[in-house]
């Protein structure tokens, strides 16, 4: 079980150095993944106050290109240099907000892999598209545009269910989970709405492998306690 927490633009260094004194104390199980994906400006003091601990740091976003004019992009050596383990890729209000598509999403994706980072890689159908029954075309195409690698994780994360409080149900999950992993054998997280009291009912399904975590994630105590909730 891999469990992710997506801080999206919230907390600065001083927030996030004192949210990861807390983590390193906090009651985490041994036997699941966590990572912490604070904004680029806060990544030296997660690394930094994480260092020698389990837990990882994640980017939020990488760039294809290593370097060149692309004002306000991260390059993955950049991150590397910083000691970042790996990187969100694709997440649903880079493509609804920033003009991702799952053409740059795939070629952020191959790069970031190619320099060595572990990779989250975000898909998910909106609320329009469930209704009109696109669910499995949509993912099929999300998915497709990638190549199995050892260090790719997908999350699934209907967009309806970001930030909302509404969550897929267990079924949902699972039957949308089952659809990646038919075009790609890759452990699949489940986002959406996550909290510690749906957390372990989302993640006993079989083809759940954990959860990125946004709102939730930013309280050191909710957050360990969807980790506890991972754990078998
Ligand atoms: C996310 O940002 O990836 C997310 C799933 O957010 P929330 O848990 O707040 O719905």
């Amino acid at each position: 079980m891999l469990i992710a927490g997506n801080w999206k633009m919230f907390k600065g260094p001083d927030e996030a150095g004192a949210f990861c004194r807390a983590l390193r104390d906090a009651d985490l199980p041994d036997d699941v993944d966590v990572v912490v994906c604070p904004p680029y400006v806060s990544l030296e003091a997660a690394v930094q106050t994480l260092a020698g601990t389990e837990v990882g740091v994640f980017a939020q976003n990488c760039h294809w290109e290593l370097e060149g004019a692309f004002t306000g992009e991260i390059s993955a050596p950049m991150l590397h240099e910083l000691g970042v383990y790996g990187t969100l890729v694709g997440h649903s209000e880079r493509r609804q907000w920033f003009g991702e598509t799952d053409e740059t999403v795939a070629q952020r994706v191959r790069t970031a892999l190619a320099q060595g980072l572990h990779v989250i890689a975000c898909v998910g159908e909106s609320e329009a598209e469930r209704e009109a029954g696109e669910t499995d075309a949509v993912l099929r195409r999300q998915v497709g545009v990638l190549e199995a690698d050892e260090n790719l994780v997908i999350a699934y994360e209907p967009v309806w269910a970001i930030g909302t409080g509404k969550t897929a149900t267990p079924e949902m999950a699972q039957q949308a989970h089952e659809t990646i992993k038919s075009v790609l054998d890759l452990p699949v997280l489940y986002g959406g709405s996550v909290k510690p009291d749906n957390a372990a009912e989302l993640m006993s399904q079989p083809a759940v492998d954990g959860a990125l975590v946004g709102g939730a994630s930013l309280d050191v105590e909710s957050f360990a306690a969807i980790c506890r909730a991972a754990s078998l």
